[in-house]
Order: structure tokens, then C-alpha cells, then sequence
């Protein structure tokens, strides 16, 4: 025996009008309601400072760059995804990157990197648009890593706070 009772259902009912009828009434009161979905990509989306976009290394006002090639943002990284090959600079005691890269088809947006750097010379940007057709296209090397301070400000000022 069923425990489920079904309904009598008359004739309007059978038709399905007045849920079809319901319906409509929903779908034209919402097309005048204000829009709250954004027209992305036109309409772009500005991130709060917390937000963790790609990794970029921090370039100085004058060009230099920070990161001292100390290995360790590479050591932390859960998805081994940077490689940094250290070299001299002509001041004392001084290194830079001679390489570095970072493979964004691993990176997971930890933010471990920036977390871990001694020197405040990899940080979390706000970009989020990450566009390549193959492996190798997806390994970004310094030219397309060095992002300006000023750039950059935003997350540094938001680093200062709260780290
Ligand atoms: S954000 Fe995380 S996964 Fe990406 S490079 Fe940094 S440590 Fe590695
Ligand atoms: S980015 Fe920071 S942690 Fe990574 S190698 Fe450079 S100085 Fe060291």
C-alpha cells in the first residue's frame, strides 16, 4: 500500500496554467527589479585589499628589484611552483634572481610566498585574469612577474596592518 495520497486535481490544475501564469508573473517582476549581477567583462570588479590575485615580485621606484634570491617563498610553496635561481650583484653581500619563475597552472593562490618572504618581495596582486593556451605560456618569468610599488601599493599598505 502507498503512504503517499495524491491529489484530485481539477481540470485548470491539469493544465499546469496557473503555475505556468505564476511563473511569468515572477520572471516580469524580477526584469524590473534593480540588476545586482555584474556585466563582467565590461563592468570590471575592484578587489579588496585582502583579496590574493596572482603572485608578482615588487619592483622599486628606481628599477631594483627586492627579492634577494633566498629560495624561501620556493621551500614554502605547496605546488612547487617557483624556481629561483640565485646570482651575485656587484654590492657586497647581495644577491638577485638571476631566473625566476612561477608555473601558474600550479600555483594555488596560498599566499604562503608572500607570507614567508623576508623581504616584502613577493606579494598577492589584485589580478585575477589569467589567459594561456599552453604549459609553457602559463610559466611566467620575470618580465611578466616585476610589478611596480606603486602598482602595488594597495596590498603593501595592506601587509603594513595587518602582518
Ligand atoms: S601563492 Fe602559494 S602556490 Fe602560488 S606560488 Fe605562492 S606559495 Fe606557491
Ligand atoms: S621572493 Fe622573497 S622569499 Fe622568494 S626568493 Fe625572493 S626574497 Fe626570498
Amino acid at each position: 500500500m502507498s503512504l503517499i495520497k495524491e491529489k484530485d486535481l481539477n481540470f485548470l490544475e491539469k493544465t499546469y496554467l496557473p503555475q505556468i501564469i505564476s511563473g511569468l508573473i515572477v520572471t516580469l517582476r524580477e526584469l524590473f527589479r534593480p540588476k545586482f549581477t555584474r556585466q563582467y567583462p565590461e563592468e570590471k570588479w575592484i578587489t579588496p585589499p585582502a583579496y590574493r590575485g596572482r603572485p608578482v615580485l615588487v619592483q622599486e621606484n628606481n628599477g631594483e628589484e627586492r627579492c634577494v634570491a633566498c629560495g624561501l617563498c620556493s621551500r614554502v610553496c605547496p605546488a612547487l611552483a617557483i624556481e629561483v635561481k640565485a646570482a651575485e650583484t656587484e654590492r657586497e653581500k647581495e644577491r638577485y634572481p638571476e631566473k625566476f619563475e612561477i608555473n601558474m597552472v600550479r600555483c594555488i593562490f596560498c599566499g604562503f610566498c608572500e607570507e614567508v618572504c623576508p623581504e616584502e618581495a613577493i606579494v598577492m596582486s589584485d589580478e585575477f585574469e589569467l589567459v594561456f593556451t599552453s604549459q609553457k605560456e602559463a610559466i611566467f618569468g620575470k618580465d611578466k612577474l616585476l610589478m611596480s610599488k606603486e602598482k602595488l601599493a594597495k596590498r603593501l599598505e595592506f601587509l603594513k596592518e595587518y602582518r
